[in-house]
């Protein structure tokens, strides 16, 4: 065996030892929130089509048309000849939607976080994350090289210190003033489903100088009178500099945005090198995301929007978004209880390490619109007596 293979066999076994050994399956059909799997029909309970658009007539005529008007792919990066009309239309919607000047879209939300804040922040910066945040903010804060610092989960009082640290002198006598700083959380949290006291935040963040960026990957469609998101909801989109989210959930198609000043989408446009350096997205995921987001902005979404509330009180009284954790605690258990679930006939990953922390392993419920009542009261019965066998 040559050398990597030894190696890579030794770091897989490790992986199984620990109950952390995961595998693709592979799903043969997919419609709403049916999926068939190894030949069995099971019911999706995992998926962030929330709303239940991927499989819209409109988002898949949408799609069509513009393959059929552009072609399959874009042919090139934005800069060169890559930024087909579909993208600008996207765009435009998108910043209208959001309430913001301008808009930019990249090939993924994990793409559009990396670029932002690597171009935004240097090793001279600081970036202040919430314990929880979403991996792409992570490596984003270790790529830029900026001073990272992490606040315990919605801990404001941690946040406060820290953006007063951010203040002081440095040792060596020269003073902070000068440097950059960012705060980078989440709205709707999305191994916890709970949410960010957006408008504390934001009071903190204008005493104390600094920026912040908001990811709305679960929060788009399901918060705010307009369902724009939980900046929406609160209030907030005169202090959130950087919007940040997802075209892959409700949205019901692929790809991600930034949403803020023109400046600052004229900056990336200048300095986001997973923007730059990346071919554009296929225009038909840009018209399919277009079709969405005037759905998601009718009367109809909000029709949608209150199916989804009913299911998930359903599922969870008091649960605050469309994820529901399900803690269990131990990994192989988790795993257990998933396997349990699907001889039952439902699809609910065990969340574990790395996504969330050892020992805090989860069964991680998403409800979406295109579940029926019963299926999500079936589903907490069924779980229920699994846990509790
Ligand atoms: C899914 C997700 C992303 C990444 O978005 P993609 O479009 O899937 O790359 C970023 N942040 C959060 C919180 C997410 O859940």
């Amino acid at each position: 065996m040559s050398e990597l293979q030894h190696d890579l066999q030794e770091r897989l076994s490790h992986l199984h030892e620990l109950g952390l050994h995961r595998q693709l399956r592979r799903v043969d059909s997919s419609k709403g929130s049916q999926l068939t799997v190894d030949g069995k029909p099971l019911l999706n309970f995992s998926s962030n089509d929330y709303l239940g658009l991927t499989s819209d007539p409109r988002l898949r005529d949408a799609s069509i048309e513009c393959i059929r008007n552009y072609g399959s792919g874009s042919g090139a990066a934005r800069l060169l000849s890559g930024s087909l009309a579909p993208h600008h239309t996207l765009e435009e919607h998108l910043a209208e939607f959001n309430q913001t000047e301008a808009a930019l879209s990249f090939s993924s939300g994990y793409a559009a976080t990396l670029g932002t804040v690597t171009a935004l922040l240097t090793k001279d910066d600081i970036i202040i994350i919430d314990k929880l945040v979403h991996a792409s903010v992570v490596d984003a804060a270790r790529l830029s090289g900026a001073k990272l610092r992490v606040f315990d989960h919605n801990d404001l009082n941690q946040l406060e210190d820290i953006l007063k640290w951010t203040r002081k002198p440095r040792t060596g006598g020269d003073a902070k003033e000068g440097r950059r700083v960012l705060i980078a959380t989440e709205s709707a949290f999305s191994m916890d489903g709970d949410l960010a006291p957006l408008r504390e935040i934001v009071r903190l963040k204008h005493e104390h100088g600094a920026w912040l960026l908001v990811d709305e990957a679960h929060a788009t469609g399901i918060f705010g009178p307009n369902r724009r998101g939980l900046i929406e909801q609160t209030q907030t989109t005169d202090g959130v500099d950087i919007q940040m989210g997802t075209l892959g959930k409700a949205l019901g198609s692929s790809g991600g945005y930034i949403c803020g000043s023109r400046k600052l989408i004229d900056f990336l446009i200048n300095s986001a090198r997973t923007f730059i350096f990346s071919t554009a997205p296929i225009p038909a995921a840009s018209a399919a995301a277009t079709a969405a987001i005037r759905i998601v902005g009718s009367a109809e979404g909000e029709t949608l929007r209150t199916r989804l509330w009913s299911n998930i009180h359903t599922f969870q009284d008091k649960a605050a978004s469309a994820i529901v954790p399900i803690h269990v605690g131990d990994e192989s258990r988790a795993v257990e209880a998933a396997g349990a679930l699907r001889d039952r006939g439902y699809f609910i990953p065990a969340i574990r390490y790395p996504t969330v922390a050892r020992g805090s392993a989860r069964l991680r419920v998403s409800i979406n619109a295109s579940h029926s009542t019963n299926e999500a009261r079936d589903l907490r019965t069924a779980i229920n007596s699994i846990l509790c066998a």
